[in-house]
């Protein structure tokens, strides 16, 4: 008899495999209807603010049983559940006469609207203002809110878009893997499935309609969702699996080639509570530590003490290991009140990175020193870090100078700058001869060199850093690294990218940084090709007229 296989493709998330039969999420709570209330606005409103109230303590208490990213999530629910605009736009809408339940209703929706509207992350975000409002509606009908399903044998969860609410409380033990409609690379599902390492494909579409208790099987790595797989496929699946929990169990080694390059896994951290994970996930030292977290939310630069007590943290996770610091990247999609104070037009095209930095040089100044003493103590200690420090969104070769100069004026040792602008690309070779080393941020040099606002949904297509013309640029540096002996690394998500990570080190990267969870992908693929082998496939994609050309070109590669 033929097998009725179906596939269904989506984006996926890491590499994971997983086999199951799949469970759908109940659907939202059916929309309250246009009615309206008898004329008691004060008792709509009291019920509202009631409902208001007990949904949010049910999240906290949600919030309470979560950790790291889930706890976030949640606790950003609540903001939303008690945000003042929305209260309003509930309180005119009840005033005009509507029930207190639709009132919440159109008011979230319209909110969801707007958000939509930005598109990229702030319409994912959509997803979790719906659930804030479907978590008030439920608490006044007086009816439970819809959740996670509840089994006793493992399933994979099927939904339209998971709340983060209920991805934050997933059962590890029932649920093997997540299959979103909705959900984009950046929503909820995908960022918390990487944060916990569920294997996940998102983005399926409306159409994907699987029944609950078909098997299927899921492969993030190639985003493919394999529905009523041949025990030929579900046997193949099963040896995978086994195969990536094997590689998880063995002791974690420094990332190598095949023909035993070395190439050392790096870690992008935003705080020193963070270090402690990146470790234990086998990272060999920071490639990229985003300072911004230290100034975010304050209203005024913190001290050179503070700053130097945050730093000093940081290197004592990494006796022995390189430790890459940020300077402070502030503007476009990081603003800070004290630092980017005019309105600019075009604000990723405006006084941002270094250019911000040096219109306010006390900024820079202090920041400089409070690593510069922490460099210091941690000569001190009996196991030091090695202390290296970069300017982003650096032009040309004069700005790099300027940076590396003053640094090693204020004592550092080791001064370098960030790749994120084309122009310092088109000029590498002067750039290399002058700094200590060069750190590619592919997010920005993807956004820059497409011309494709990385916030911005509607080119989000843009934004891939397969593009050859981004990966010509790669090389222009790994080029100019090599001839001039410099570190070239990469600290853009393009290194979480196992077969990107591949193709990067092709072009000349002698380190790779990323999110920590991504350690163990990248580190078996590099594992699995030879430089020569890298060197081909890097070719193979440059040559490619697409990013989608480049990827398929690399993988045909042997
Ligand atoms: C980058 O632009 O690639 C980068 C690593 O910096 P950020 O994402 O913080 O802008
Ligand atoms: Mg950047």
């Amino acid at each position: 008899m033929e097998h009725n296989t179906v596939q269904v493709q989506g984006v996926g998330v890491g590499r994971g495999v997983a086999v199951g039969l799949v469970l759908t999420m109940p659907e939202p709570l059916p929309e309250p209807a246009e009615q309206k209330h008898g004329g008691d606005a004060a008792a709509e409103k009291a019920a509202v603010s009631t409902a208001v109230t007990a949904a949010a303590a049910e999240l906290q208490a949600r919030a309470e049983k979560a950790d790291g990213a889930g706890k976030e999530v949640i606790e950003a629910a609540i903001q939303m559940a008690q945000d003042p605009m929305l209260a309003d736009d509930v309180t005119a809408r009840i005033d005009a006469g509507t029930t207190g339940e639709r009132a919440v209703f159109e008011a979230f929706r319209s909110f969801q609207e707007q958000l939509i509207a930005l598109g990229g992350y702030m319409a994912e975000r959509s997803t979790d203002l719906g659930d804030v409002a479907q978590r008030i509606i439920a608490q006044l009908r007086g009816v439970p809110v819809p959740g996670v399903p509840e089994s006793d044998t493992p399933f994979i969860l099927i939904a339209r878009d998971l709340a983060p609410a209920d991805t934050a409380l997933l059962d590890l033990n029932q649920v093997r893997g997540l299959i979103t409609r909705d959900g984009g690379p950046t929503s909820h599902t995908a960022i918390l499935a990487r944060a916990k390492s569920i294997p996940a494909i998102v983005g399926v579409g409306a159409d994907a309609a699987i029944a609950d208790g078909t098997r299927v099987v899921l492969d993030a790595a190639s985003g493919v969702v394999t529905v009523d797989p041949s025990d030929e496929q579900v046997a193949d699946a099963r040896k995978r699996i086994a195969d990536r929990a094997a590689q998880a169990a063995a002791p974690i080694t420094d990332g190598a080639l095949a023909d035993g390059t070395k190439i050392p896994l790096l870690a992008n951290l935003g705080s020193p509570k963070d270090a402690a994970d990146a470790v234990a996930l086998g990272a060999e030292g920071v490639g990229l530590f985003r300072t911004e977290f230290l100034f975010l939310d304050a209203q005024t630069a913190p001290t050179v003490a503070d700053q130097q007590q945050q730093y000093t943290e940081l290197l004592s996770h990494f006796p022995g290991k390189k430790v890459v610091v940020r300077a402070l990247d502030a503007g476009a999609d990081k603003p800070l009140a004290f630092l980017n104070d005019a309105h600019e037009e075009n604000p990723a095209l405006g006084v941002r990175g270094l250019r911000a930095l040096r219109a306010k040089l006390q900024i820079l100044t202090d920041q400089l020193e409070a690593l510069k003493n922490a460099q210091d103590e941690t000569a001190a200690s009996g196991a030091p870090a090695d202390l290296w420090v970069m300017a982003p969104m650096v032009a040309d070769a004069g700005e790099t100078r300027y940076f590396v100069e003053y640094g090693k004026q204020l004592g550092l040792k080791t001064v370098g700058v960030m790749a994120e602008v084309p122009s310092l690309a088109l000029v590498a070779e002067q750039v290399a001869q002058i700094a200590d080393f060069v750190s590619i941020g592919t997010n920005d040099l993807t956004q820059y060199t497409l011309a494709a606002d990385r916030m911005l949904g509607t080119v989000a297509s843009y934004q891939d850093p397969w593009h050859p013309a981004v990966l010509r640029l790669v090389k222009m540096l790994g080029d100019a690294g090599a001839a001039a002996g410099k570190p070239v690394g990469i600290c853009g998500e393009a290194a979480a990218d196992p077969q990107l990570a591949v193709v990067l080190v092709g072009l000349g990267a002698t380190t790779l940084s990323m999110t920590p969870a991504a350690l163990a992908d990248v580190r078996t693929e590099l594992a699995g090709v030879t430089l020569e082998q890298a060197r081909a496939k890097a070719i193979a994609a440059i040559a490619a007229e697409s990013a989608a050309g480049a990827r398929a070109a690399a993988a045909a590669v042997a």
